[in-house]
């Protein structure tokens, strides 16, 4: 697969008494619509300090080696198919955010490891292949509901923009960070691989397979960079090498935005975040915009609704999109809908209202006929106190002791394999 040649990369004006190859026409008009996509309106995005350098740091990061292969991308691509058709379950799970200090091989061991334990209790019992997707590897990106914090300060928007440091200088963009994310995030996908040589603990399920990594494709000066022309789909489309699979956050997915046209040429498998306010018009438009082509489980809606609306916001949604012919994969993000701030000021979430919520999700697609394809969740296997509840979690009050996240409040390994526990009796029955 080529390398995609950008015209800022080429020092030669285009030669115009040569007739332009087939690849390169190909190259040429994917170039041009990515370009297009990428001048649409972009919320979230940093503003670099120096521009100059943010430019130079884009054009390193183009000539660096994808960090996954497209015929793993591909691959994953035939088991979301399966999951779009009711045959295999997607678990989606890792922090909120990917950090420099966090990210040592210890800690990444332990979230895979929690992740292939949820994905053996789900198979254990219900014998359905459990297809794994850790976010992981390049999850270095936030988008914010404030551009500044409490303090006035700008706010932290993940490692690969800033430090979450409550200082001025550490808050300032610094590009540089997008070639730290970079390498460390290969750094992560070559610890993978390993462990799926090795047939580590972590890596192995008990339906074989591996995992793969995905992340918010969020910052786009970083997510144009390992863009390559793919001719092996109805279309002529871009295969990102950051990641297997990409998701649009619920922040930045508007419709006349450049998220969803970027997302739109992409061959990797997409996601897309829906929270309580999507109508059942907009999320059909979504699916016409992301899916043109209607392949099966090429885009994934992760419904993010709260537990106290899903039950009456994702019928109509589901409804509709299955009227639409579409084969989506519905994934329920039991997390984001459910984040309050305790009685001492940290912001978590209650086990049960997850746990309620995924019931909920199960619940409507149950009794409309389509299939409860997945979850989506942040959970770690480090011992921290972040999410309250389960049996034996932390209560409010035991919330400082080990909260660690650089962001959303992640449930620990025990409180993640009792709500796996919940998932696969769902998935059961
Ligand atoms: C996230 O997944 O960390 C996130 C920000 O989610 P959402 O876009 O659903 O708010
Ligand atoms: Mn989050």
């Amino acid at each position: 697969m080529r390398q995609l040649q950008w015209p800022a990369d080429t020092d030669q004006p285009a030669d115009t008494d040569q007739p332009a190859g087939a690849a390169e026409t190909v190259d040429a008009l994917l170039a041009g619509r990515l370009a297009q996509a990428l001048d649409r309106p972009a919320p979230q995005q940093p503003v670099w300090p120096d521009p100059d350098r943010a430019r130079e740091v884009g054009a390193l990061l183009r000539r660096a080696a994808p960090i996954v292969t497209a015929a793993e991308t591909a691959r994953l691509r035939r088991e979301l198919a399966a999951v779009a058709g009711g045959q295999a379950f997607l678990l989606q799970g890792g922090d909120c955010a990917e950090s420099f200090a966090e990210n040592t091989e210890a800690h990444r061991r332990a979230n895979l490891r929690t992740l292939t334990g949820m994905a053996d209790v789900l198979t254990r019992r219900t014998a359905v292949p459990v297809v794994k997707v850790a976010r992981m590897a390049g999850q270095y990106a936030k988008p914010r509901s404030r551009a500044v914090d409490a303090q006035g300060l700008p706010a932290y928007r993940g490692d690969m923009v800033n430090s979450a440091e409550p200082t001025r200088a550490a808050r300032t963009p610094d590009p540089d960070r997008m070639l730290r994310a970079h390498a460390a995030a290969v750094d992560t996908m070559a610890l993978i691989r390993r462990l799926g040589r090795g047939g580590g603990p972590e890596a192995r399920a008990a339906a074989g397979g591996d995992i793969y990594v995905s992340h918010e494709a969020l910052l786009l000066d970083y997510e144009q960079c390992s863009l390559r022309t793919d001719l092996g789909g109805p279309e002529p489309r871009l295969s990102s090498g950051l990641g297997h699979f990409l998701w649009i956050g619920e922040r930045t997915r508007r419709l006349d935005g450049a998220h969803i046209a970027f997302a739109r040429l992409l061959s990797n498998p997409i996601g897309l975040k829906l929270g309580p306010d999507t109508t059942p018009e907009e999320a059909v438009t979504y699916v016409r915009r992301l899916d043109p082509h209607a392949e099966p489980g090429r885009l994934t809606l992760i419904s993010r609704m709260g537990h106290t609306r899903v039950r009456e916001v994702l019928p109509p949604i589901v409804e509709k999109v299955t009227a639409s012919g579409h084969q989506v994969v519905w994934s329920c993000d039991p997390m984001h809908g459910n984040t309050y701030t305790s009685a001492n000021g940290y912001k978590t979430r209650h086990w049960s209202a997850m746990a309620d919520e995924i019931t909920g999700f199960f619940d409507v697609h149950r009794a409309l006929g389509t299939h409860p394809g997945g979850v989506h969740l942040e959970v770690t296997g480090d011992h921290v106190t972040e999410c309250v509840g389960g049996t034996g979690g932390p209560a409010e009050a035991e919330l400082p002791a080990r909260y660690r996240t650089a962001c959303d409040p992640r449930l620990n390994a025990e409180q993640a394999r009792e709500l796996a526990h919940v998932v696969a009796e769902l998935a059961a029955r």
